[in-house]
């Protein structure tokens, strides 16, 4: 494991992270409570292990979005920070929306999350793998975005 650590916070400053090590994955979330949380058409995420990750500055604001979920953000200035949760056999998970990265052009997504909740008119033209939910649940949906059926303006 590499000796990366990528920094980062909120808007205004206040809330400070850092994330050692190698994220276990990095993908565009398309899904309605990611948008939801954000207010953009979709999201990126870089996932970590709670053993990776600590938090300095002001304490993050905690939002319960489901049973055993959590969203955190900026109490202050608002900033959408986390999705936090159970990981399964990584156990708990901090997923950072990786534009609150000091440098995020290091973090290179490798697929996209929830497809089939994709707003139909967005789309990107890279030719990452589209699953219907979370990557490791599978299945792949296509590669490439979709070629026809947009909606017309
Ligand atoms: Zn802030
Ligand atoms: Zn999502």
């Amino acid at each position: 494991m590499s000796e990366t650590t990528m920094n980062g916070g909120c808007m205004c400053g206040a809330v400070r992270y850092e994330a050692r090590g190698e994220s276990f994955g990095i993908n565009h979330c398309h899904c309605h409570s990611c948008r939801k949380h954000n207010g953009a058409a979709v999201v990126t995420l870089a996932g970590y292990k709670a053993d990776q990750v600590s938090f300095s500055g002001k304490e993050r604001k905690i939002y319960e979005s489901s049973p055993g979920v959590v969203r955190a953000f900026c109490g202050d200035c608002g900033t959408p920070l986390t999705w936090e949760g159970d990981g399964g056999e990584l156990g708990h998970i901090f997923e950072f929306h990786i534009s609150t990265f000091d440098e995020p052009e290091k973090l290179v997504p490798t697929g996209h999350a929830f497809d089939l909740e994709r707003i139909a008119w967005f789309d990107i033209a890279d030719d990452l793998p589209r699953y219907e939910s979370f990557p490791e649940c599978g299945p792949v949906l296509r590669h490439g975005p979709v070629k026809e059926g947009l909606p017309k303006g």
